[in-house]
C-alpha cells in the first residue's frame, strides 16, 4: 500500500484514494481531474482519518457548490437530542457539512456522537470550546492550552477546524486604526482579539502555526482559515481590516500547502451586492485559488427574520463568482438559536442559492434537473413536479390547500391555464376558455 499523510499529499504523489474515487463519482468528473485540482490546493476533501461514518464530499470552485449547516448547544439551549434531530434533518435535506458550534455543556459528548454517526463533514471552532472546556476566565488560558484544544478536536474525528489564525498583531493594529461600524462580529475572532488585548501576546494559532499544521497533517484535518474581520454590516464591507486579514490568510495558505495540509478560506459576512464578485476575485488572487467558504454574504442589514433570503441572494452571486461552499443562514439569524423549522428554511434557501450558482458555473448536469421540472410543468404532470421539487413537502401542501376546478390546472389561472391551452391548440384541439 502506498503511503501518504493527507489527501493533498496523496494527490501530489499521484495516489488515487478511496475518498477521491467517491468524490469523483459524486461530481461526475474524471478522478485524474480531481486529483490535479487537489494537488494544486484548488479542491479539497475534508475527511479526518478517524471519522469513519463519513461519506466524503469535495469542495472547490469547479465542483458542485456545497452547503454547511451550523448547529450546537448554547447556554440557553442545551437539549442534545433536539440538536441531534436537527443534524438528522439537515443530512436528510442534503447538507454536505455540519458545523458543531456548541458553546455549553458536555461539548465533547455531542462532538463524538457526531463523528461516530454522521455521514456529513463535521467542522468545529475549537476557540469557542476552549472557554467551555477549561472553565476559567479567558485571560488565564495559555498558548499551550489553545493548541491542546485543537488537538482534542482532531482526536475526536472532526474533518475541518475553523481557526482564526489571521487576526495577528498586525491585523489587530489595522483594525484599531480603521474604525468600523460594527467592530468584530466573528465569535471566535472576538475571543482571540480580546485574549490578545488582555495578555499582550500574539495570536497563539498564528504564532504556533507550524504546530497547528502538524496536528492537521497527522489526522488529515482541513484548516478552515477563519475570517475574524469579516464585515458584520454592509458599511464595513471590503475595508482595510478584512483585506489585511485576507493577505495574512493567503500567506498562511502557502505555508500549509508546504506541509500538504488542505486549506479553505472563510469569507464575508455582510456585503453590498455590487462588491461580491470583486471580493471573490480578490480572494482567489490573494489566497492562490484555495476554496472559498462564505458565510452569506448577507446583502442588506434591514431584514431580521428573513436573513435566509438576504444570504441566499448573496450566496448565489458569491458561488456563481467562484465560492465553493456556502454556510446556510436561517430566518433566526441575529435573533435566536434556530428551531427545526428555521433550520429547514435555511437549508432550502442555501440549496437554492448553491444550485442556481451551479447552473451559472456550468457544473455538468446541474441544468438537467431544471429541464426535467420544466418538462413536467409543460406536461402538467403534478406528481413528477413534486418528485423533482427541492422541497416536495411544501409543494404538495400548497397544491393541496387550494384545489382547482379542473384537476390538471391550478388555482392560479384556472381555465386561463396557458400551459394547458397551448398544449391543446398545438394538438389541434379547440380552446374555448369561456365555457370549459
Ligand atoms: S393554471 Fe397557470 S400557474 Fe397553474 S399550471 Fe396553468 S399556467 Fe401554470
Amino acid at each position: 500500500m502506498k503511503h501518504y499523510t493527507t489527501q493533498m499529499d496523496a494527490a501530489r504523489k499521484g495516489i488515487l484514494t478511496r475518498e477521491m474515487e467517491i468524490v469523483a463519482e459524486k461530481e461526475g468528473i474524471p478522478a485524474e481531474q480531481l486529483m490535479k485540482l487537489m494537488s494544486e490546493g484548488k479542491a479539497i476533501i475534508p475527511c479526518n482519518k478517524r471519522h469513519k461514518a463519513i461519506s466524503p464530499s469535495g469542495l472547490g470552485s469547479s465542483l458542485k457548490t456545497k452547503i454547511n449547516v451550523n448547529l450546537g448547544t448554547s447556554r440557553d439551549m442545551t437539549d442534545l437530542d433536539m440538536e441531534l434531530a436537527k443534524v438528522q434533518s439537515a443530512v436528510d435535506m442534503g447538507a454536505e457539512a455540519i458545523m458543531d458550534l456548541s458553546s455549553y455543556g458536555d461539548t465533547r459528548k455531542f462532538r463524538r456522537r457526531l463523528t461516530e454517526t454522521c455521514p456529513a463533514m463535521i467542522g468545529t471552532v475549537p476557540i469557542y470550546d476552549a472557554v467551555v472546556y477549561y472553565h476559567k476566565p479567558l485571560i488565564e488560558i495559555t498558548t499551550e492550552e489553545w493548541l491542546d484544544i485543537a488537538r482534542m478536536h482532531a482526536e475526536d474525528g472532526v474533518d475541518f477546524l475553523t481557526i482564526h489564525c489571521g487576526i495577528n498583531k498586525e491585523t489587530a493594529h489595522k483594525f484599531k486604526r480603521n474604525k468600523r461600524l460594527t467592530n468584530i462580529v466573528s465569535r471566535g475572532g472576538s475571543i482571540i482579539f480580546a485574549w490578545m488585548e488582555m495578555t499582550g501576546k500574539e495570536n497563539p494559532f498564528y504564532e504556533r502555526f507550524d504546530e497547528l499544521l502538524d496536528i492537521c497533517r497527522e489526522y488529515d484535518i482541513t484548516l478552515s482559515l477563519g475570517d475574524a474581520c469579516r464585515p458584520g454590516c454592509l458599511a464595513d464591507g471590503t475595508d482595510a481590516s478584512q483585506i489585511e486579514e485576507l493577505i495574512a490568510l493567503g500567506e498562511l495558505t502557502l505555508r500549509a500547502w508546504e506541509k500538504d495540509v488542505q486549506i479553505m478560506i472563510e469569507g464575508p459576512g455582510h456585503m453590498p451586492l455590487n462588491q461580491i464578485a470583486a471580493n471573490m476575485e480578490i480572494q482567489k488572487t490573494l489566497c492562490h485559488g484555495a476554496p472559498f467558504y462564505v458565510l452569506g454574504p448577507i446583502v442588506t442589514d434591514v431584514a431580521p427574520g428573513y436573513d435566509h433570503i438576504t444570504s441566499a441572494i448573496g450566496g448565489a452571486l458569491a458561488a456563481a463568482s467562484g465560492a465553493a461552499f456556502l454556510c446556510y443562514v436561517t430566518p433566526a439569524e441575529h435573533l435566536r438559536l434556530p428551531t427545526l423549522e428555521d433550520v429547514k428554511e435555511g437549508i432550502i434557501a442555501a440549496r437554492i442559492a448553491a444550485h442556481s450558482a451551479d447552473i451559472a458555473k456550468g457544473i455538468p448536469g446541474a441544468m438537467d434537473w431544471d429541464n426535467q421540472m420544466s418538462q413536467a410543468r409543460k406536461d402538467l404532470d403534478w406528481d413528477k413536479m413534486f418528485d423533482l421539487a427541492i422541497d416536495p413537502v411544501k409543494a404538495k401542501e400548497y397544491r393541496a390547500s387550494s384545489s382547482p376546478e379542473k384537476e390538471d390546472t391550478c388555482t392560479m389561472c384556472g381555465n386561463f391555464c396557458a400551459v394547458k391551452n397551448m398544449n391543446r391548440i398545438l394538438d389541434g384541439e379547440l380552446v374555448s376558455i369561456f365555457d370549459e
